[in-house]
């Protein structure tokens, strides 16, 4: 049995899977801001999706930086708790070596790269942008695979702008465009929102991030996951408009993910995959 774990700001899912390919079982619960509680649920967690039975390997993904080699949590804007910490903090040291961690936002784009939104063949350069509780994202690269792992949503978009809740840095895109950020700057969920006004201010905000992404990543399509995204049947046209206006390069296809909220562990199978079989 196969384990892929996503851990995000807000909510956790684990998995498993017989085959790396679908999935057997998965269960979700909130994120608990308290490491040693969060490692017992996931513990439980992985006893109830893999039927108490023999686990091969795990792919844990998190919402921040971490360093393979040294097995620790580096920068974790959205759970500062984990920051310099060893992975064994998360999981238990019992696994072993047969643990990869991955960033959370990573693990969604190898999935929406590979079988969700990006999944054509034209598509050989994929960004993907999580508007969640932060902002996250990377680039996914498929022929020859690769990924890279970035933190595009602490890219600064305003000079002197808000203070970022996630990193502290003042301007970051997350503080523009994260979910968290678009109830402190319109005082409405995003879910809830239907007002064209301010979703023409947040589109505004979001292109800027999407203008320096296209620049430096060029990708062939931007995909927009995470739970603002669900909106984006509302912002869609609002935001290429913006992006019009600030063209300079060509805008690639920005669409919405595919896969959804599960993305996440179905990238975390992708990678174990690619780990194992190099
Ligand atoms: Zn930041």
């Amino acid at each position: 049995m196969f384990i892929s774990i996503d851990m995000g700001g807000t909510t956790t899912r684990v998995a498993s899977s017989k085959n790396l390919g679908k999935l057997y079982k998965i269960v979700k619960f909130p994120t608990n801001r308290d490491v040693r509680t969060q490692k017992l649920f996931i513990e439980d967690a992985i006893l109830k999706v893999s039927d108490r039975g023999h686990v091969e390997y795990f792919c844990l993904g998190v919402p921040g930086t971490v360093d393979k080699d040294n097995k620790k949590f580096l920068r974790m804007p959205n759970y500062s708790q984990l920051n310099g910490k060893d992975f064994s903090e998360l999981v238990d040291s019992k696994f072993g070596d047969n643990v990869y961690v991955e960033n959370d936002a990573t693990m969604a784009a190898v999935a929406e790269a590979m079988m969700g939104a990006g999944e054509d063949d034209e598509f050989k350069s994929v960004a993907y942008l999580s508007l969640g509780t932060g902002v996250g994202g990377a680039r996914v690269e498929k022929e020859p695979f690769s990924y890279l792992s970035a933190e595009p949503g602490h890219q600064i978009i305003s000079a002197e702008g808000r203070i970022c809740k996630g990193c502290g840095q003042q301007g970051c895109l997350e503080a523009y465009a994260s979910g968290r950020s678009f109830k402190e700057l319109f005082k409405i969920n995003a879910e809830d929102c239907t007002d064209k006004t301010i979703w023409r201010q947040y589109s505004s905000y979001l292109a800027i991030g999407l203008i320096n992404i296209i620049s430096m990543w060029r990708p062939d399509i931007i995909i927009l996951g995470g739970s603002v995204a669900n909106k984006f049947g509302i912002f869609q046209s609002l935001l290429v408009e913006r992006l019009i206006v600030l063209d300079f390069f060509d805008i690639p296809p920005i669409v919405k993910s595919k896969i959804g909220d599960e993305a996440g562990v179905y990238g975390g199978f992708l990678i174990t995959e690619r780990v194992l079989n190099p």
